[in-house]
């Protein structure tokens, strides 16, 4: 057991400060890592607020973690010390069931250990990468390809494969009609992904201030959702609608802007129930689906696609004591595209 510093919610929605966590010894599958940064998720903020649930505190947040492996245990074959590495949303899994055999870790039947907040295999509540250091089971453990800077690679461990894998899944490619609702971190992401595998891309944001940068990412066309005209001249034109909204949406007006057999996917995930009226997939034969990340196997397939498309999340590097002020900025929308804490700034 050693500790490390770290910066950590002490109650709900209390700010973030610094504190020491425990991190657990080297075990033979074990790997060490000396993180360098790590991205502010959305779903921390719901975290640590309470919205989905109460927590045990102090919790440190933060599951995406890019960094370089400093030790390994006596048993590790995947990782080597000085190996550039990342750690997503899950740490553990029993590796055992259909689900994880299916390499949807995710979903493992005995309950996948994820970043933090999670109950750990021995016992104690998982501490994500708001840290110096963190220790994770090699299976685990992904390499980031050398093409992509580890203060950008760090958002694709959750923003990254959260929407690769709906895409995929959804088999998005050339010929496609796709819309991304949202313009965060994880709808930036979707944009370069979906215009990389080749498809037609309209951003749905609130207003239109952050146009120039859609289209740089690769969007064809952007709308703003404030515009009430818009879902009337967008009605029936797309075939998959990834949904990122941190907030309730009205799934109505969204479903309308559907062809007829298409999906829309919802990643965001807010507290509130949302209101569906089926009719509004009745009339067309659609989907409503939902997603949750991605397994290990594609996290990796995710970080060698963005690596041979050039792709990586547009960052804002902050320090540690510039936490409880990127949360007010997420919040408020106003985040381009996403913060990375650098990890120098822990101690
Ligand atoms: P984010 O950076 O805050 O992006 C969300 C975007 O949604 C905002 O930038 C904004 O884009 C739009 N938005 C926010 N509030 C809105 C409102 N009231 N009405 C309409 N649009 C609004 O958040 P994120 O990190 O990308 O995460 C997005 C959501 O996905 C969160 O709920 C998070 O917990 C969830 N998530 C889910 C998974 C999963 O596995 N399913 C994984 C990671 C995160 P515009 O300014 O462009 O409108
Ligand atoms: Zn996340």
């Amino acid at each position: 057991m050693t500790r490390v510093t770290a910066y950590v919610a002490p109650a709900e929605a209390a700010p973030l400060e610094k504190a020491l966590i425990e991190r657990r010894g080297l075990g033979p599958h074990d790997i060490l890592i000396d993180i360098a940064f790590a991205g502010i998720c959305h779903s921390d903020i719901h975290t640590v607020r309470g919205d989905w649930g109460p927590q045990q505190y102090p919790l440190a947040p933060g599951h995406e973690i890019a960094g370089t492996v400093a030790a390994v245990g006596s048993a590790v074959t995947r990782h080597a010390v000085g190996d550039r590495v990342g750690v997503g949303c899950m740490v553990d899994s029993c590796g055992e069931c259909r689900s994880c055999l299916r390499g949807e870790e995710q979903f493992c039947r005995e309950g996948a250990v994820f970043t933090y907040g999670s109950t750990d295999r021995d016992g104690t509540v998982t501490q994500g990468g708001y840290s110096e250091q963190v220790v994770v089971t090699e299976s685990f453990v992904v390499r980031i390809p050398d093409a992509i800077p580890l203060d950008r690679a760090a958002p694709l461990l959750c923003a990254g494969i959260t929407t690769y894998s709906p895409l995929r899944r959804g088999d998005v490619g050339p010929g496609s009609r796709v819309a991304v609702v949202g313009m965060g971190g994880l709808g930036h992401m979707a944009v370069q992904i979906a215009h990389a595998l080749g498809a037609e891309v309209t951003v749905l944001s609130q207003t239109l201030g952050k146009k120039d940068d859609g289209l740089r990412l690769g969007a064809d066309h952007y709308r703003a959702t404030s515009d009430r005209s818009t879902f009337a001249e967008l009605r029936g034109s797309f075939d998959v609608i990834l949904n990122t909204v941190s907030a309730p949406v009205d799934l109505r007006a969204y479903l309308g802007l559907l062809d007829v057999g298409g999906t829309m996917v919802c990643v965001g995930a807010p507290s509130e129930p949302l209101p569906l009226l089926v009719g509004s997939l009745i009339g067309g034969n659609k989907t409503l689906a939902g997603s949750n990340i991605g397994g290990i196997a594609q996290t990796q397939e995710m970080l060698d696609f963005c690596a041979e498309h050039g792709i990586a999340a547009e960052i804002e590097v902050i320090p540690a004591s510039g936490i409880n002020d990127a949360y007010e900025r997420v919040l408020a929308s106003d985040v381009r595209y996403r913060f990375v804490i650098d990890a120098s700034t822990f101690a």
